[in-house]
């Protein structure tokens, strides 16, 4: 069986380096009501990672699947896809 990051070594990846269509509206949300972090389970990319009191945002990993909008409770995550010419590229379909 392939797994996901089998599947996800088949991307390609168009990274735009100066702008991240992801960001955090509020990072004290996180921190202070969010003791879940439930962006760390639904991202099937493992776009967000917490380091100390950080919660570090790997947009360049994004596969544009769009749960950030409907998983984040607090709606703290600003969500759109990359500019034109930019994001993941699904070779295969
Ligand atoms: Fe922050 Fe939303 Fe992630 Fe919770 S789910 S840590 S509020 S971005
Ligand atoms: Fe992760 Fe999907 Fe959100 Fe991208 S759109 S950060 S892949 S949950």
């Amino acid at each position: 069986m392939i797994s996901i990051d089998d599947k996800i070594y088949t991307l390609k990846f168009y990274v735009d380096e100066k702008n991240s269509h992801l960001r955090i509206k509020d990072p004290k949300i996180c921190f202070k009501k969010c003791k879940e972090r439930f962006c760390l389970y639904f991202c099937p990319a493992g776009v967000y990672r917490v380091e100390k009191d950080t919660l570090l945002v790997n947009y360049q990993a994004c596969l544009e699947c769009g749960s950030c909008r409907a998983g984040c409770p607090f709606k703290n995550i600003e969500w759109s896809y990359p500019k034109s010419g930019y994001g993941v590229c699904y070779k295969f379909g």
